[in-house]
């Protein structure tokens, strides 16, 4: 079965179990300051599983997009991956254990589903502690399908509980299902430390709300939030060792061949640098299509940590011209018909991907100099061979190496990199900098005042402007708005004239001149996108939006609030045109003057 295969089976089980099917979110969360990406199907819908109504109903299905950075370390190994979609079904407050597990027993075994022999399969439940019980009714359902005690392992809170998200909220048992990878026959008792047995799916289970003073307390709306690894269930039933020897990285592994010029190599001896290259080129791909370029913070700098990490991976491997936006082209031509962003998307994809490739191999030369350098300085009776958080700042700063860069460089040769030096440098390097010190935000409104509102409504007028002054690839980057002023970061790769900021400028002061009515209504996402709304995040779950419409200036899928006519802005100054990060510039304006 391919990818492609199981990832409609999916959906389509469990829309025939009366799920409907949500859209992926945007890799880049919503709403949520504490995590750079999406790293699970049930991150977009932490809302609804605390209690929102969700539009679409109680029983959820989809396949999301997932990043996570916390598993790069791992990357390399068979089943660990940047970038993978994750297959989840849900159900908020509707159906609870006993029908989750009868699907998930279901999907597995059935022959027209998976097909996975029984014997072949194993499963953990939580075994309980001083805070909650043993999750008996999980096991005996298990037991209830045929699987047979020794095949049920019983695990703590380290391995079967989720959550809660924060410090307090919904929380949970879990029970996970394990897939045997090697020689047959299965042992029979499952064994959960023994690596052949490979994780596919995990059933969680939210029936605990853990409270300020640390009690678990059961939760009137219980909830399942499921997820499994499309690469991982993928490379096992089809017997593979690892994710790299499916179809999904075929063509990925395909186009790094015709770069290097060599002969088409077997999947299963693909080296860790191949591995590497292709696992984040398809991140990085993915990330870029949801509007993120390379840059210094957040989700910008773990683009460019793992754009660079797959570049310095290619000269290990003998590629010494520019590579990684053919790479992103064979990911593109893959995965588009899936996540249409990426087709969408795929001249910035390569566009950002050749400058940010052409900037770091310019600076890595020198950068592997001056490293040199320091590692000559040190003598060689020294036994500690350390290299000062000073100098592996300015290494970042310098010549744009990711940190890790460094300590992997250094430990080549034997040498450790002072860590918190490195991290005291660049704290006290922040403060010191205005962009490091200015208050990060999302869709970020201070607050929901009058001027507030009317700010954001002149946020519209501007795009609106500058995408007709400047031309539409002009996106939304970022917006700020305080009740002083708005703040506003947009794609475009020059820096904007005098002239067509005047230009601007104008066009939004005739909107306001006009007092156009700002028209706020809602409608579906897909009805939004047929108005040719513009939707500021891409993909977006959830059936309804509201759309706020500025007469035939402005269309924004948009949150709101905004002012009522465009006449209470009175007028519109802009105080400053800048560079923000590359290929996007920030415009700083304000009203009412
Ligand atoms: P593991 O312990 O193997 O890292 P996990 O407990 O972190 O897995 P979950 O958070 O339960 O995994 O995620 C649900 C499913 O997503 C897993 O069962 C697995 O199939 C898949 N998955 C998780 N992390 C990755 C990854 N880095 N690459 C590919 N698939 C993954
Ligand atoms: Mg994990």
């Amino acid at each position: 079965m391919t990818a492609a295969e199981i990832r409609k089976k999916y959906i389509e089980f469990f829309r025939r179990h009366g799920h409907a099917e949500i859209k992926s979110a945007s890799l880049i969360p919503d709403n949520d300051p504490t995590c750079l990406f999406t790293t699970a199907g049930m991150h977009p819908l932490v809302p609804y599983l605390s209690g929102a109504e969700h539009p679409a109903g109680k029983r959820l299905t989809d396949y999301q997009k997932c990043i996570r950075t916390g598993d790069i370390d791992e990357v390399g190994d068979p089943v660990h991956l940047t970038f993978f979609e994750m297959l989840g079904n849900w159900s908020l407050g509707d159906y609870f254990k006993e029908e989750a597990i009868a699907m998930s027993f279901e999907f597995l075994t059935s022959p027209s589903e998976l097909g996975i022999p029984l014997d072949m399969l194993a499963f953990t439940v939580f075994a309980g502690d001083e805070n909650a019980p043993f999750d008996q009714e999980a096991f005996d359902l298990w037991r209830g399908h045929g699987v047979s005690a020794d095949r049920i392992a019983k695990l703590p809170k380290s391995d079967n509980w989720w959550g809660p998200a924060g410090t307090t909220g919904p929380c949970g048992p879990d029970t996970e299902m394990f897939y045997w990878t090697g020689e047959l026959p299965a042992p029979k008792v499952f064994d959960p430390a023994d690596k052949r047995w490979v994780e596919i799916w995990n059933d969680v289970f939210m029936q605990y709300n853990k409270t300020a003073e640390g009690t678990f307390v059961p939760l009137s709306q219980k909830n399942v939030d499921t997820g499994m690894g499309l690469e991982r269930v993928t490379a096992v039933l089809q017997g593979k060792k690892s994710c790299y020897e499916t179809e999904i990285f075929a063509p990925i592994f395909a186009a790094l061949d015709a770069v290097r010029g060599v002969d088409s190599i077997p999947a299963a001896q693909r080296t860790s640098s191949e591995r590497i290259i292709a696992d984040h080129l398809r991140a990085a791909s993915f990330i870029l299509a949801d509007g993120i370029t390379p840059g210094r913070v957040d989700q910008p700098y773990v683009l460019r940590r793992i754009i660079r990490r797959a570049i310095r991976e290619g000269r290990k491997l003998g590629i010494e011209k520019p590579f990684v936006s053919k790479i992103a082209q064979a990911v593109i031509d893959a995965m588009k018909d899936v996540y249409p962003e990426l087709g969408t998307n795929a001249q910035t994809i390569v566009a950002e991907l050749d400058r940010e490739e052409a900037q770091f191999v310019s600076t890595l030369g020198n950068g592997i100099k001056e490293l040199q350098k320091l590692i000559d300085r040190v003598p060689p009776f020294v036994t500690k061979k350390v290299i000062s958080g000073k100098n592996a700042f300015n290494l970042y700063e310098t010549y744009g190496f990711p940190i890790e860069l460094t300590v992997e460089m250094a430990g080549e040769q034997g040498f450790t990199v002072d860590l918190p030096g490195y991290e005291e440098a660049y704290r006290k390097h922040q403060e010191l900098s205005r962009a490091g010190a200015e208050q990060k935000f999302k869709g970020g409104l201070a607050d929901h005042s009058e001027e507030t509102a009317k700010l954001h409504t002149a946020t519209h007028l501007l795009q609106a402007a500058l995408r007709k002054i400047l031309g539409t690839h002009v996106e939304q980057r970022g917006s700020n708005i305080t009740a002083e002023r708005l703040r506003f970061d947009f794609s475009h790769p020059d820096k904007v004239t005098p002239e067509q900021l005047a230009e601007a400028e104008k066009l939004v002061n005739d909107a306001i001149r006009a007092d156009i009515e700002v028209k706020c209504e809602e409608m579906t996402l897909d009805e939004a996108r047929k108005t040719g709304a513009m939707g500021l995040f891409g993909n977006k779950y959830g059936e309804r939006v509201t759309v706020y419409t500025i007469g035939d200036v402005s269309k924004e899928i948009c949150g709101g609030p905004h002012a009522k006519r465009t006449g209470d802005l009175k007028s519109f100054k802009i105080l400053k045109e800048e560079s923000s990060s590359r290929g996007v510039r920030r415009i700083k304006a304000v009203i009412g003057r």
